[in-house]
């Protein structure tokens, strides 16, 4: 273990103070590690990639535990991913061994085992869609056994693992499709951008290609030299908001951006979902918010992603956080939830 690490190293935002550091390079280690801590009473912050973490200038009263755990296999339909594995390293192989599946998933930072956390999703694919099943380590019991999805509670862009300290994932296994081609394109810019139509497959190693050209120009690929991606990607979920709410919303939206204006939604059940990026831009917060001097802005390519220029702390994350989304709920009546999970302070 290791005094006083700064835990702005560990993050793709950059900020956050310090703690003591445990890393972990097994998943035996792993298990004994978080196993002794909790045993103890000592608090514990798992942190993997730290792609989906803002946490506070103050740091972490307890242990982070960094799961570095890195080992792959891929199977005659599946592959099974170690949790710390990188994620973008897992697609890749299951491209180059000519499997598809997870090519939509392409160019996501963070790590394999953080996946089912927050049922992450890209371009109309979601991990709860393809994932076989997850090895957990029960952290009351200390019990360790596999769990199917249907035990997990995936919802959009949660689990019952995010914002829970009951079970640590130690290794994921996916189906893949042998015969090499992608998924069905469940996602529009980017069958049109392959000239298919929605529904429709393509090779694997195509697909994966495009997503991750489309996403470096949103800045959503890590670049270390490229500041619009210091950040946790998207910063807030899309909202969904029920069917009793959603003409109070399209109201709100016709005084302040006009009647005739083309709204991006999504009908859910039980309601609609907004796009985030959408009402941030029309609630004035354009890319690059507050300009160039700010320490913390808007990304300069897309409105939703929250971006460090190299000096910024956890606090002024924090207040460009609630300004974008006191003005969101000002002006469209709209409450954006923030994706990342935050430790050590609220917004
Ligand atoms: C540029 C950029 C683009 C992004 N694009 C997307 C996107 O398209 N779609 C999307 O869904 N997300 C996206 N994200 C968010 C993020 O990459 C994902 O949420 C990713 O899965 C987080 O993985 P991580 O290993 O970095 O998790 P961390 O940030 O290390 O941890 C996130 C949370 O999961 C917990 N955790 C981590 N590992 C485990 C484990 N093994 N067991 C239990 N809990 C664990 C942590 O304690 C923490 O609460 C993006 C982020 C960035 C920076």
């Amino acid at each position: 273990m290791r005094d006083a690490v700064p835990l702005a190293e560990l993050t793709t935002l950059r900020v956050g103070g310090p703690a003591v550091l445990a890393e972990c390079t097994s998943t035996e280690s792993l298990v004994a590690t978080v196993r002794a801590l909790d045993a103890a009473g000592i608090p514990v912050l798992l942190v993997a990639g730290g792609s989906n973490l803002l946490i506070a200038d103050s740091g972490f009263a307890g242990v982070a535990v960094r799961i570095a755990t890195t080992g792959v296999r891929i199977g005659a339909d599946s592959v099974v991913a170690e949790a710390g594995a990188n994620w973008d390293a897992v697609v890749a192989a299951t491209v180059e061994a000519g499997f598809g599946g997870l090519e939509c998933l392409s160019g996501i930072p963070g790590s394999a085992g953080a996946t089912p956390v927050q049922n992450v999703g890209a371009y109309g694919v979601e991990v709860a869609a393809l994932l076989r099943r997850v090895r957990l380590l029960d952290r009351a019991s200390g019990e360790i056994r596999w769990a199917e999805p249907a035990e997990l509670g995936f919802g959009y862009r949660t689990s019952v693992l995010k914002h829970s300290d009951a079970a640590m994932v130690l290794e994921v296994e996916f189906a893949l499709r042998a015969d090499g081609s992608s998924a069905p394109l469940g996602y529009r810019e980017l069958a049109a951008a392959l000239g298919a139509d929605e529904g429709e497959s393509r090779p694997a190693a195509l697909v994966r290609a495009e997503v991750l050209r489309l996403r470096a120009g949103k800045g959503m690929v890590l670049d270390s030299g490229d500041h619009d991606t210091w950040s946790a990607g998207s910063f807030f979920t899309n909202p969904v908001i029920p069917d009793s709410r959603v003409d109070e919303v399209r109201a709100a939206i016709a005084t302040h951006v006009g009647a005739d204006v083309a709204v991006p939604t999504w009908a859910v059940a039980g309601g609609v979902k907004f796009s985030a990026g959408w009402l941030i831009e029309r609630a004035g917060f354009a890319k690059g918010f507050p300009g160039a001097d700010a320490p913390a802005r808007l990304s300069t390519k897309h409105t939703l992603a929250l971006t460090n220029r190299g000096a910024a702390t956890a606090a002024d994350i924090a207040a460009l956080a609630r300004e974008v989304r006191e003005g969101v709920a000002e002006r469209f009546r709209v409450h954006l939830e923030p994706e990342p999970v935050t430790v050590g302070l609220t917004l």
